[in-house]
């Protein structure tokens, strides 16, 4: 393999980007390799952002990523792809230069979903978070004070707000569901969540949405008629796959998302859902076939998690190179560190039918949930219980291998939504 389809341009300089390509330096290419990335920074991971680079436990320049020792790769930072040509072999940066590749990684991430209104003036404290300036600007921000205002109640806003009230700031977490994470993890670990979060001091506004972004008074309108104090917002409303510099290109976008398609391998599909030779995808910007199709179930799914683009880096390395994936990639897995607790779950939660609450111990801290369809284990989350999680990973693992017997006992504690 150490041949391979020469030159490589890897498009993303994140963590899928670097992985990628240390994952085919690791299988034995030896030929041209060159990162884009359209930040100034070399690659950094995101998860220390709206966690201890928020709370100021760490700088952000602690999060960049080591490069690895004979990486023997060309960085090209602060410059973006904006068009894909696939009969010319050539990836076009924004400077107009051409970059020709034998095999092209599109590894280009997501990017927080913008206010849906009217552009927002930047002096209305508005803030989206997703990379390095983002959690700078916002932690000045926090430091200014309070009140802060979090649109949004997943992972993210859930981590910001925890990073807010522990730094003594009054916090409002609006979201459209009945609990916070209910829309990622379900209503049972949702409601787990919401007590945490009243018990910290956020003001949970659930089932409503921003309506209108603070006045010049700084008075936001929720969609329930109230009015809510916030000197600054944070706009945590989703992550948009950063896909538009493939229009055109006759690859295959998931028409919801925009991701970009892949098959199991991590090959990149046209638009008649053929793997593209020479194209692979990995992380936010692409999606898999669904680790547990059915009715319901949307074909491709794009995780967004820091796993998914560690997991397939070397499927998709090997798949550019011509070779057999040197391993299947793991159940899929996330973290959070949200208010002092650290949020672990496997599988695909929001794939589930059913949720069973195993452990419900909320003066301790403690929740375990697994989660199934058809009464089968897609899932599970655990607080304060992360030696659990391997035994329904593996029972993940046997259902994803088509070996798990149902085991559905009747007990549906929580429908899911
Ligand atoms: C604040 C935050 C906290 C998170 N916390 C967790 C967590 O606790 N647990 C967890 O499992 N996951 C977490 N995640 C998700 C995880 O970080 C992502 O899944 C992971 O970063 C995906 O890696 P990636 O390389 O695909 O994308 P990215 O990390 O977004 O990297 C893509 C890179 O490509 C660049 N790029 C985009 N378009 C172009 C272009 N046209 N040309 C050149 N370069 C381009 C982008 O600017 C970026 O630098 C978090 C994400 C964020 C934003």
């Amino acid at each position: 393999m150490s041949g391979g389809p020469g030159p490589v341009v890897v498009v993303g300089a994140g963590l899928a980007g670097l992985r990628a390509a240390t994952a085919l330096r690791d299988l034995g290419y030896a030929g041209g390799l060159t990162l884009v990335g359209d930040e100034p920074h070399p690659p950094y991971d995101r998860p220390p952002l709206s966690k201890e680079v928020l709370t100021g436990r760490l700088p952000a320049a602690a999060a960049e990523l080591p490069l690895p020792s004979g990486l023997d790769a060309r960085l090209v930072l602060g410059r973006a792809a904006v068009r894909l040509d696939r009969a010319a072999r050539t990836v076009v940066l924004d400077d107009g230069t051409p970059l020709r590749y034998g095999g092209l990684v599109v590894a280009t991430g997501a990017s927080a979903a913008p206010w849906p209104g009217p552009g927002v003036p930047p002096e209305r404290g508005v803030h989206l978070l997703r990379g390095r300036r983002d959690a700078v600007a916002l932690r000045g921000a926090l430091l200014a004070g309070g009140p802060v205002l979090v649109a949004g109640g997943g992972f993210l806003g859930c981590e910001v707000a925890s990073a807010a009230r522990s730094m003594g700031l009054p916090v409002t977490l609006v979201d459209p569901a009945g609990s916070p994470l209910e829309a990622a993890v379900g209503p049972a670990a949702g409601s787990f969540m919401a007590a945490v979060q009243a018990d910290a001091g956020v003001d949970l506004r659930m089932g409503a949405t921003v309506a209108e972004l603070p006045d010049h008074r700084g008075s936001a309108l929720l969609s329930d008629g109230t009015r809510v104090a916030a000197r600054t917002v944070v706009l945590a409303l989703g992550a948009r796959p950063n896909t538009a510099w493939l229009r055109g290109s006759g690859l295959g976008l998931d028409p919801v998302s925009g991701a970009l398609l892949c098959d199991g391998r991590r090959r990149a599909l046209d638009h008649r859902g053929s793997p593209v030779p020479g194209i692979v995808a990995l992380g936010d910007a692409a999606a898999a076939p669904h680790p547990f199709p059915g009715p319901g179930a949307p074909a491709h799914l794009a995780l967004g998690h820091w796993s998914e683009a560690v997991d397939h880096a070397a499927t998709a390395a090997a798949a550019l190179l011509g070779g057999a994936p040197p391993r299947e990639p793991g159940v899929p897995s996330f973290w959070s560190d949200q208010f002092g607790l650290r949020i672990r779950s496997v599988g695909v939660p929001r794939a589930a039918d059913t949720a069973e609450v195993l452990e419900h111990d909320l003066p301790n801290r403690r929740l375990e949930v697994v989660y199934r369809r058809g009464g089968r284990t897609v899932g599970a989350l655990t607080v304060g219980r992360t030696s659990r999680l391997a035994a329904h990973r593996r029972r993940i693992a046997r259902g994803l291998a088509g070996q798990e017997v149902s085991t559905d006992s009747g007990i549906a504690v929580d429908r899911q939504a």
